[in-house]
């Protein structure tokens, strides 16, 4: 039975379709928009429609960004061979939180999953592949240690090997299933320091 107005109805469903937002809290969501004045209302859809429409990849590194090319790709300060290859824009946020690692990034906005039916061609690699034509010393696969995680990492390890360059997989201080953004930096860090040949 119908308890709201149809709008509200469907405010609710529009809601509760986002990740971790449960009948309950998508009728709080509802009816607290409800309340809020006009302007309040517009300036949170402008910023969603303006998200979704001005953000990009960047060129590179294929992360989110608002330009062409992302702030760690155009810097001069960093090292342009050393790539470190991570799941998702979050990993490479929790990375770049610790302020200790220098190289640039490559965002593969996935992770091989069979299971899913994900394949090699659903996520990055083809533009990481691409940028190995470059001059680079080394990638360093961060991706997480879950299942996909790590079948992604062989499977990136395999396509690195035949071009000569040096790549590396971080330590396994980071917790099976973990997800990078939500590991502290020491372990992060330590994950780095200890990397191993692959
Ligand atoms: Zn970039």
């Amino acid at each position: 039975m119908d308890y709201y107005s149809r709008q509200i109805t469907k405010l609710i469903e529009e809601l509760s379709a986002l990740p971790g937002v449960g009948r309950k809290s998508a009728q709080r969501l509802a009816f607290h928009i409800i309340s809020m004045p006009e302007e309040r209302v517009k300036a949170l859809t402008d910023a969603m429609t303006g998200a979704k429409q001005n953000i990009r990849y960047c060129r590179e590194c294929q992360t989110l960004t608002d330009d062409e090319l992302c702030p760690i790709c155009k810097s001069a300060a960093r090292d342009h061979r050393q790539i470190m290859v991570v799941e998702n824009t979050r990993d490479l946020a929790a990375y770049e939180k610790t302020g200790k690692y220098n190289g640039v990034y490559h965002v593969l906005h996935g992770a091989i999953s069979p299971m899913l039916g994900i394949g090699p061609g659903d996520i990055r690699l083809k533009e990481l592949v691409k940028r190995l034509e470059g001059d680079v010393d080394e990638v360093i696969i961060a991706t997480n240690s879950s299942l996909e995680g790590e079948t992604t990492a062989m499977y990136i390890a395999k396509l690195v090997k035949p071009t000569g360059i040096r790549v590396t997989r971080i330590a396994s201080g980071v917790p099976v299933g973990g997800d990078l953004e939500n590991i502290d930096e020491v372990t992060l860090l330590r994950a780095l320091d200890g990397r191993t040949e692959l």
